[in-house]
């Protein structure tokens, strides 16, 4: 009777899973492992809601299939072996992963593995591409410039999806562990997690996956597919994702799904994105401003896209991707400040909040990372008015600016002074005042 453990991390699904599939193919028990990591409960309270609620989602599907979810809470290492070591597992099964906090999990638990005569097996899953097999043509363990990578991700065998497995066998009188009460996040209005919501999701999103190329940058709108939670837990499969808009001709979609596997093998190369200006050279200097960060994170910056945006990322834990990269480009090109603030700021918050895409993505904006034109500004004015020409998304998030109709809310600051004193909404910084020719153009 051969016994398997999956130790299960962010590839929260029945679907589309190397790992757990494998371990159903080859070994006649399966004990579906997640371990609750008290290092990694406390980083956000968005995430961990989901999680919990994402790992219910799993527990539900898993009894479905005649097995269930084997919790225990710990360190994720000393459990598996401990678990392992209790019914008798011959093979440890899990998805490979890129961080540094990841990788060090993956060591020792093979460390672990040699000791007691454990056969330890990584399998893909957590992207489309595995990171690292794509190499560059000049040299260098990763692709720093994505067009190139975007070209040769195209053309790459992509693995074959795995079946969903129809029965699990759990080892007789294992006790399955009990998931604790979901735990209550931070912002209101976030999104449920789960396979099952991620997969409704999915199914009406591909209806309108047409539209992505023309709309993904209407703000009010909100034309994005709001995938990247699902994606961040591995509740959808990646891969599953890119073959289904592939199958549409949904090439801009496809294009952006490249460009979370892009900062993943970056990741994997060079471990310290989140702390580390990842260009050669780069300019690394910042203003130390710690009142223009809080009006930055409360969206109070008297900048109403800006602070439309930071009410967002509160309000779902979400943020639309132009949202992002004004609220970025604010921070780090016009008040001067570190990326790696911003960076910590929209981890805590952002259900999606990953190291590889929330790192990648504020060394682009900021300049220290892949952009080809890493000293671009954002005029978040123009920004404004190009993609929420009306102001309605800006309204949609300032209740103090409701009244204000029309383009006009863009700029408080033009309008006429009766009007203006009787909002209850900041001007601009102190510290950002000087920028008053760039706030008209
Ligand atoms: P869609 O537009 O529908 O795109 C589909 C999928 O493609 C997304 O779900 C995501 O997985 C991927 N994708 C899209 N754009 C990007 C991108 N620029 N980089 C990497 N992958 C992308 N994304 C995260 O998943 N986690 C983060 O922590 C994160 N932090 C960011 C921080 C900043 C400063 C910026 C500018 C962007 C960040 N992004 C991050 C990327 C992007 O904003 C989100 O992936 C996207 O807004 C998610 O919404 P969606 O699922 O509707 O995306």
């Amino acid at each position: 009777m051969r016994t398997a453990v999956v130790l299960l991390t962010r590839d929260l699904r029945v679907h589309d899973n190397p790992a757990l599939a494998a371990a159903c193919a080859n070994a006649d028990r399966v004990v579906p492992l997640f371990v609750l990591d008290p290092a990694l409960s406390t980083l956000s309270p968005n995430r961990n809601r989901f999680l919990h609620q994402a790992l219910a989602d799993l527990c539900e599907s898993l009894r479905g299939r005649g097995g269930d979810l084997v919790l225990r809470s710990g360190d994720p290492v000393a459990e598996t072996i401990k678990l392992a070591g209790e019914v008798g597992a011959t093979m440890i099964g899990m998805a490979a992963d890129v961080t540094t906090y990841a990788k060090k999990r993956e060591t020792r638990l093979q460390e672990e593995c040699d000791r007691q005569r454990i056969a330890l097996r990584l399998f893909p899953g957590v992207t489309v591409v595995d990171p690292g097999t794509l190499r560059p043509g000049g040299g260098g363990p990763a692709y720093r410039v994505f067009t190139p990578y975007f070209r040769s991700w195209q053309s790459a065998k992509w693995r074959d999806e795995v079946a969903t497995p129809r029965k699990i066998e759990l080892p007789s009188g294992l006790a399955a562990g009990r998931l604790p009460a979901i735990p209550g996040g931070h912002s209101p209005e976030a999104a449920e997690g789960g396979e099952t919501a991620g997969r409704r999701r999915l199914s009406s999103w591909l209806h309108a996956i047409d539209e992505y190329g023309d709309r993904h940058d209407d703000m009010p709108g909100d034309a994005t597919s709001r995938l990247s939670p699902y994606l961040r837990f591995g509740c959808l499969s990646p891969l599953a994702v890119a073959e289904a808009a592939k199958k549409r001709s949904a090439e801009p979609f496809v294009r952006q799904v490249c460009w979370r596997d892009f900062y993943y093998q970056v990741v994997n190369a060079f471990p310290r994105i989140s702390t580390e200006a990842y260009r050669p050279g780069a300019s690394d200097e910042w203003r130390d401003d710690p009142d223009a960060l809080k009006h930055w994170q409360d969206g109070l910056t008297g900048v109403p896209v800006v602070d439309a945006g930071m009410r967002q990322l509160r309000a779902e834990g979400w943020m639309h991707n132009r949202a992002r990269l004004i609220t970025a480009a604010f921070l780090t090109k016009h008040l001067g400040i570190d990326w790696r603030l911003g960076l910590q700021w929209f981890f805590r918050w952002l259900l999606d909040g990953d190291v590889p895409n929330n790192s990648g993505n504020w060394q682009w904006v900021a300049g220290t990372g892949n952009d080809s034109r890493p000293y671009r500004r954002f005029n978040p004015i123009r920004q404004a008015h190009r993609f929420d020409p009306e102001g309605v998304y800006v309204r949609r998030y300032i209740p103090e600016l409701k009244a204000i109709e029309g383009p006009s809310v863009h700029e408080p600051w033009r309008l006429p002074d009766e009007v203006r004193n009787g909002l209850d909404y900041p001007g601009p910084l102190e510290s950002h005042r000087d920028e008053a020719v760039w706030l008209r153009p």
